[in-house]
């Protein structure tokens, strides 16, 4: 690898329309190189079916990349644990299990949506949901785009807000791995388990996150999203030493899903960039076969 390649910036977690992004995985990988970003992984939802078509086209860029996922785990109300896969094996017998099993629980919970949506008088069904996602996973943006476009909202978030999230008219929760079944099938994929976006998990104070991170390395996690698009300064500080505490890699993304979050741009996460190093540190680590495993 050249030394240009391993200076600057880059994005550990994005998604394509192989889930709910809305550029296509190639696509993702040249605006990565437009955006002058040295390295990509794609991390889309339940699916690693973008990341050969990313590989191919990162290639003859000279853009650095890794296949991620990203996977919802049970977790408390009102948070949301999500954990990415990094260096998954897109072949792998247990991934494809792994990610049918997801994708299934997203085919259960999506008529359910759907059907509360027409009961609320809004004109919607999964032949339009189904079109709009354009592919196998299918998710909660696309309908929210579907609405936006007719006009019964006026913005993915106000979707969200009135219908979508967790706390809206037709919300509908989907089958959840738990933590530690993510993070074993994760390694069985091939994979290293990072946990995404801590500040998610709305912990209220350092000692219960600490706590979680700590149940969560104890089952075999191996770094942490210390840099998101939901982190702030002084998160992206604490959640850096947390890493360093537990001595677990850090990584970071901006969760660019192209026009389904129009605020986001690829390779900046709330005005932060994330470096080169801890890509190349997790790219290591998932060569290595790295597993960090604790001591029983
Ligand atoms: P799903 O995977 O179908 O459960 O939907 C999850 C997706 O919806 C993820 O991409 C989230 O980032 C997105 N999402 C969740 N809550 C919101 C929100 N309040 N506004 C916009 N997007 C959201
Ligand atoms: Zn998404
Ligand atoms: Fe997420
Ligand atoms: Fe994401």
């Amino acid at each position: 690898m050249s030394d240009v390649n391993r200076n600057g910036f880059v994005d550990m977690h994005c998604h394509s329309t192989a889930s709910d992004g809305t550029l296509s995985p190639a696509q993702v990988v040249r605006l990565a190189k437009d955006s002058g970003l040295s390295a990509l992984a794609l991390t889309d939802h339940d699916t690693a079916a973008g990341v050969g078509e990313a590989a191919s086209a990162a290639a003859p860029l000279g853009l650095d990349f890794l296949p991620g996922i990203e996977i919802s785990c049970e977790y408390p109300h009102p948070g949301t644990m999500h954990l990415l896969g990094y260096g998954i094996d897109p072949g792998s017998p247990v991934l494809r299990d792994l990610t049918a099993r997801l994708i299934a629980g997203r085919d259960n919970r999506n008529p359910k949506i759907v059907a509360r949506l027409n009961e609320l008088g809004v004109s919607i069904t999964m032949d339009e949901v189904e079109a709009e996602s354009g592919g196998i996973v299918v998710g909660r943006p696309h309908i929210a785009a579907i609405l936006v476009r007719k006009g019964y909202v006026n913005s993915i978030r106000h979707a969200f807000d009135k219908y979508l999230g967790t706390t809206g008219l037709a919300y509908f929760d989907k089958e959840r791995l738990t933590a530690r079944q993510a993070i074993e099938l994760v390694r069985q994929s091939g994979g290293l388990p990072v946990l995404a976006h801590p500040i998610q998990l709305r912990t209220t104070n350092d000692a219960e996150l600490d706590r979680v991170l700590k149940e969560l390395v104890d089952l075999g996690l191996v770094g942490v999203e210390v840099i998101h698009s939901d982190q702030d300064r002084s998160t992206v500080e604490r959640y850096g030493k947390l890493a360093e505490k537990y001595n677990l890699l850090k990584t970071g993304g901006s969760d660019f899903h192209g026009a389904n979050k129009r605020d986001i741009s690829l390779g900046l996460a709330n005005g932060r960039r994330v470096p080169r190093e801890w890509f190349d540190a997790l790219r290591d680590a998932v060569q290595r076969g790295d597993r960090h495993t604790p001591a029983p």
